[in-house]
């Protein structure tokens, strides 16, 4: 089955301790697309501008994402991002944001998209996910994603969109803020009393925690020795995780703890590159390799 991703499509420009890189292809949607189309179809809907390499496109192309959903502005600017890392790549900054031509996106779904049957509303604002939200017709499982810029600006949209998702995924700072507490499990009941039926915190490199109507399940982070850039690694996760999901068979939340952990597992490959670099050279069979490597180390 396949997978309805919207969010953003950008150009990145990242700055670490140890190297600079501009205008990668990014953005919430790119990351979690790409993560996706390893397990599932996968349809695309965003918005680029005239400066959009085409070398993008065809990596998207490359990974058999439908790009019906993908809309070109030639005279505008693609969003662009700019970040810089600490040391401690836990620790990250906004340098600059410049919309471009998705300060006035107001999608309209291709034909057939409405019918998705997974919905992933990536991280971009909850007004645009509400809007690609109206469009959808009976899909069997929405997932959602947000940020920090989004509680700060947006709460009420945020409010609405979380009394109609089945998953919300946040960070926990992001949990913290929304709930007002600094202790994960009262965050989780309240994200709860919010609406979904299923919440995932993420705690970066120290895993994520996972709580639905079959209770809880703990998931570490796969260990790596060389982080290069986590940018995007939150998007592969969900991504991941909504792309495993549409590709098994039966009852989804039969299957929702080890799509957590192959989530997990596509989220590290994208630790390992700059952008996309590491990620668009794995194959599912890389995937399932560390799959079988993760699960050794946390049986017992
Ligand atoms: P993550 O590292 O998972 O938080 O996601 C990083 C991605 O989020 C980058 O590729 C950015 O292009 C994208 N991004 C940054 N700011 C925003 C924003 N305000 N709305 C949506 N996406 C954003």
């Amino acid at each position: 089955m396949s997978v309805l991703v919207v969010g953003t499509t950008a150009l990145d420009s990242i700055r670490t301790p140890k190297a600079e890189n501009p205008r990668l292809l990014g953005g919430s949607a790119s990351h979690a697309s790409v993560a996706a189309s390893f397990f599932a179809p996968v349809k695309l809907v965003g918005v680029v501008g005239g400066d959009f390499p085409k070398r993008y496109v065809s990596l998207y192309e490359r990974h058999g994402i439908d790009l019906e959903g993908l809309q070109h502005v030639k005279d505008g600017k693609t969003f662009h991002w700019s970040g810089e890392y600490e040391v401690n790549m836990n620790n990250r900054q906004t340098l600059n944001t410049e919309l471009g031509v998705i300060e006035h996106y107001k999608p309209t779904l291709p034909k057939g998209y409405e019918r998705s049957p997974y919905v992933l509303l990536a991280n971009i604002s909850p007004d645009l996910q509400l809007h690609v939200l109206d469009q959808m017709k009976k899909p069997k499982f929405i997932a959602a994603d947000s940020m920090d810029l989004w509680l700060n600006i947006a709460l009420d949209d945020v409010m609405k969109l979380l009394k109609r998702v089945d998953l919300f995924v946040l960070n926990d700072s992001e949990a913290h803020q929304l709930t007002e507490t600094d202790n994960v499990m009262k965050a989780i009941k309240r994200i709860h009393k919010m609406g979904p039926r299923f919440v995932i915190v993420k705690k970066g490199e120290h895993g994520a925690v996972y709580s639905g109507p079959d209770g809880m399940f703990i998931t570490p982070a796969f260990p790596l020795a060389n982080v290069v850039d986590p940018t995007g690694a939150g998007d592969s996760f969900v991504g991941g995780l909504m792309g495993y999901l549409a590709s098994c068979k039966g009852p989804f939340h039969r299957h929702l703890r080890r799509a957590i952990v192959h989530g997990t597992v596509t989220g590290s490959f994208c630790c390992e590159g700059f952008g996309l670099k590491r990620t668009t050279k794995i194959t599912r069979g890389d995937i399932d390799r560390r799959v079988k490597e993760f699960d050794a180390m946390v049986k017992c």
